[in-house]
């Protein structure tokens, strides 16, 4: 039987993991908070001192989840943490991670970033053989296959379980004794190793370390995973080496600044990015502007190569939640309204070059150019650090639907009328990956489907058969 997809919960997530620390919750608990960006809608964490589990979810910021009492319940030396975004309908504590489960093998807790696109599949196969879900999430899939698998050595049950699963994924998983680290084939999403100490961490980004005082040893490779216990680390390379397809977006938009991923600062990228768009994309402007946050590096590239001075023109609110990540086109609304404000002594009379990172469903674009020309600026010119965002994202970013994006009916003339623009010009692809400096000559080791439509895995529908859970070695 073929499955149509349907777009339930796509989530944006950040993970974390530590093992042989002291305070490895407290240490977990600062780490979630660098990784903030990435979900703000839940939080969670695990924790294992040797004799049992420990774990604590709820919704809302880290700030908010965690008491200091609740911290003190999560002992132990190992733990692993989770950020959730989720879409509107799915927020609910169930689908907070980490997941645990009581298991023949013992305590097991999962935490994920990413989307798994045959997960619905998979979930109707094992509710079919009466496996029972507490959750709607993808993560829970992958915790009963576990559970059901035939493999008697735990590691093993996991690569399996984690190999049925397709899409793009870091997952972080603890157990009594051991904490496990797993990057999905391609590289879709990162995950880096870094070290505290003598302990062990693994991270989304590389931005946590550098908050908790670790020291970035590596990225987890594509496909790759890492078993961290009392023993040191051992890293088990994938059984097929695939072609990496990192996630372009991550640069571009959602990693901090301040995050290296694959060997390339988000900084630096950033930068290049606007100063090839100078080059490529000039506009007759008097200041260049930044849409903070995550514009700001793009920008000052821009005005770098383009001599034209960069201005703070917009100020943000830093106490609203990232309007992309809102759950309803209602609260995106009213975020862009709350989370920006434009300078009039800055703009009023003045011809401004705006950078922005991206144009997902325009609602920022729009309220934006409103916002500079109601502050008096005499004309607003638009240049965006990406190719137009044309397709929907099926690994985790919150564009499952491609009606939602601006791009994927809209010439660039028609979204700049939209936007109320004077001129509106965006990356190409191949000027995209000029700022990682790779070779031109495709394929790129990045996924740019959201741009191209050329997804780097199979997406949907999912055939029974192609997933042939008993051939397998998974007892479903
Ligand atoms: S489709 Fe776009 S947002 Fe999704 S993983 Fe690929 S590059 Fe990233």
């Amino acid at each position: 039987m073929w499955l149509e997809r349907t777009d339930g919960p796509h989530e944006e997530c950040g993970v974390f993991g530590i093992y042989g620390h002291p305070s490895a919750a407290q240490i977990t608990h600062v780490a979630l908070i660098a990784l903030q960006h990435r979900g703000q809608e839940a939080a969670g964490m695990a924790s294992v001192d040797g004799e049992r589990m420990y774990n604590h979810r709820g919704l809302g910021l880290v700030s908010d989840v965690f008491t200091r009492e609740d911290l003190a319940r999560l002992r132990g030396h190992a733990a692993i943490g989770h950020v959730r975004y989720s879409t509107a309908g799915q927020n609910t504590v169930e689908n907070a991670q980490p997941l645990t489960f009581r298991t023949h093998r013992g305590s097991l807790a999962l935490a994920h970033n990413g989307n798994l696109v045959n997960a619905p599949a998979l979930r109707v196969l094992l509710e079919r053989q009466g496996s029972l879900f507490q959750s709607t999430s993808d993560t829970e899939v992958v915790a009963h296959l576990i559970a059901r698998s035939v493999q008697t050595n735990l590691i093993e049950a996991v690569r399996t379980s984690v190999s049925m699963v397709k899409g793009g994924y870091a997952f972080v998983l603890l157990t009594d004794d051991r904490l496990i680290a797993l990057r999905d084939p391609y590289g879709l999403r990162p995950l880096a190793l870094g070290r505290l100490g003598e302990a062990y961490v693994v991270a989304s980004e590389s931005c946590a370390f550098e908050t908790i005082g670790a020291e970035f040893v590596r990225d987890v490779e594509p496909g790759e995973t890492l078993v961290i216990d009392a023993g040191g680390l051992t890293a088990i390379a994938p059984a097929q080496p695939t072609r990496r397809a990192m996630c372009t977006f991550e640069h571009i938009y959602f990693a901090r600044p301040d995050s290296d991923i694959d060997g390339w600062n988000v900084h630096a990228v950033r930068k290049k990015l606007g100063r090839i768009l100078a080059e490529r994309h000039p506009a007759a402007g008097d200041i260049v502007i930044g849409v903070p946050d995550s514009s700001v590096s793009a920008a000052a590239g821009f005005a770098e190569a383009s001599g034209v001075p960069l201005e703070m023109g917009l100020v943000k609110n830093k106490y609203v939640a990232r309007t992309f990540i809102q759950p309803s086109q209602a609260l995106r609304d009213l975020g862009v309204r709350l989370k920006l404000n434009a300078v009039r002594s800055v703009v009023d009379g003045r011809r401004v070059v705006l950078i922005d990172d991206s144009i997902v469903r325009g609602t920022t674009s729009r309220r934006l150019v409103q916002l500079l020309r109601e502050a008096g600026a005499t004309e607003v010119h638009v240049r965006i650090s990406s190719p137009p965002y044309k397709h929907a994202c099926h690994y985790g970013i919150d564009t499952s639907s491609k009606g939602q994006l601006i791009a994927a009916d809209h010439s660039v003339e028609g979204i700049c009328r939209e936007i109320g623009a004077d001129s509106l010009e965006f990356l190409t692809v191949e000027e995209t990956m000029e700022a990682f400096g790779v070779p031109q000559d495709a394929p790129y080791p990045f996924c740019n489907a959201c741009f191209t439509g050329c997804y780097p895995t199979e997406v949907y529908p999912i055939s029974k058969e192609q997933y042939d859970v008993s051939q397998q070695g998974v007892g479903v």
